[in-house]
Formats: C-alpha cells, sequence, structure tokens
C-alpha cells in the first residue's frame, strides 16, 4: 500500500505522501504528546462530590446568626492527587485569635492533629480556609502562610505535597441550589440552598493549582 493522506488545511485540500517508517514515526509522536497530556491533566486534584459536601457543611457550620462571620481552617487529605479525607480543625490548640479577617494557625498542633487522626502525614495534603463574604484570592499574609507552612510541612514529610484552599462563602438566606462546576483551571463553584460557596486552589508559590470533580 501506498501510505498518503488527504489533509484540508484553512481549505486548501492538501495530498502527503509518507514512506511507512516516516508514518510510524509520527504515530509515535503523536501518542507520546498524548500520553503527556494525559499526565498533565491527572496531576489536578481530585474532588469527589462528597467530600464538596464535606466542605460546604464545615464551611456553613460556623455561621451564627448576629455574629460576627469567623474565618476557619480545614484540611482535605488523599492519595496521589485524589482527595478522600476532610479534617476539621476545632480546637483552640490549632487555631487562635480568628476573627472576620484572617485566623492565626499553629502549624506543628495542626500537623500532630493529621497525625493523629491518619497514623502518618498522606501523600496529598490540601489546607483550606474561609473568606467568609470574600473572594477566594490570596491576601498578602496568605501568601506568607503558604510558602512557610509548606516550609514547615517538608520538614515532618518529605514526601507530602502541600496545597492550598480558598474557600470563599457568602449567603445566609434562601436561594436557588446550583450544582458543582468548574470555573476556572483552579476554582469550583456552587450553591447550596443558604449559601454561595466558590473554593480555588493554589501551589505554596499562590500559583492557581488544577482542581477536577471526581464523579
Ligand atoms: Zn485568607
Amino acid at each position: 500500500m501506498t501510505e498518503w493522506e488527504i489533509l484540508v488545511e484553512d481549505g486548501n485540500l492538501i495530498v502527503e505522501f509518507e514512506k511507512p517508517g516516516k508514518k510510524q514515526e509520527k504515530r509515535k509522536s503523536e501518542d507520546a504528546e498524548k500520553l503527556e497530556n494525559q499526565t498533565k491533566s491527572d496531576e489536578g486534584i481530585l474532588l469527589p462530590p462528597s467530600i464538596l459536601k464535606n466542605m460546604e457543611i464545615r464551611a456553613q457550620s460556623i455561621f451564627r446568626p448576629e455574629h460576627e462571620d469567623i474565618e476557619i481552617l480545614y484540611a482535605l487529605s488523599g492519595c496521589s492527587h485524589r482527595v478522600n479525607t476532610l479534617h476539621q480543625f476545632s480546637s483552640e490548640d490549632v487555631l487562635y485569635g480568628s476573627d472576620s479577617k484572617e485566623a492565626n494557625v499553629n502549624v506543628e498542633n495542626m500537623i500532630a492533629h493529621i497525625r493523629a487522626e491518619t497514623g502518618e502525614l498522606p501523600e496529598l495534603l490540601v489546607i483550606l480556609h474561609t473568606h467568609p463574604g470574600g473572594e477566594p484570592l490570596p491576601s498578602t499574609q496568605d501568601k506568607l502562610f503558604f510558602r512557610t507552612t509548606a516550609q514547615k510541612i517538608k520538614q515532618y514529610s518529605s514526601g507530602t505535597e502541600v496545597f492550598y484552599g480558598i474557600h470563599a462563602i457568602s449567603g445566609g438566606s434562601v436561594r436557588a441550589k446550583k450544582d458543582y462546576e468548574k470555573i476556572k483551571e483552579n476554582t469550583i463553584k456552587w450553591s447550596s440552598i443558604t449559601h454561595d460557596h466558590e473554593v480555588a486552589f493554589y501551589t505554596k508559590e499562590s500559583k492557581p493549582k488544577e482542581v477536577n470533580k471526581n464523579g
């Protein structure tokens, strides 16, 4: 068989003749590219709907009528890039002096808490905090927190990959429920019947980290 292909490029008909060897090479490089792209997209954090639901409950649980909204901290852990556990830190040991602006975090106690729950530090750790009534964007203080916490965790567990999340939440009155929607590479948005949620993920350098809903 003669190896030839008809291609249409910008409306022009192109007939390409190829030797079998060359064609195989071309196929091989296309396959390699495909595989590389696949690996790349696999690197995004994978969030199952059950975890998203727990995140919603966690973030909404702090809303108290006639009180100023406070910022809270929680974490997600998992294997590879798949999240399977939500850790909630309610104790004063981990979070202190929390107000509507920024919370202070005792990283050593947070690590001790996760270790007590899971036995050892997980492969994947995502540390999240809420921005009540705000945007899911890191403040200057957040950026500093991302950098320094990642360094500390590396000291305890060099095999743990650390990412961050900012969970913006607003509302309090009844609204139309909206399903989880990926609105940006690193952001998932949804509405419960009482609150609007928007969660964005970042690396320790405050760069967007890809996230995908899993299932
Ligand atoms: Zn913040």
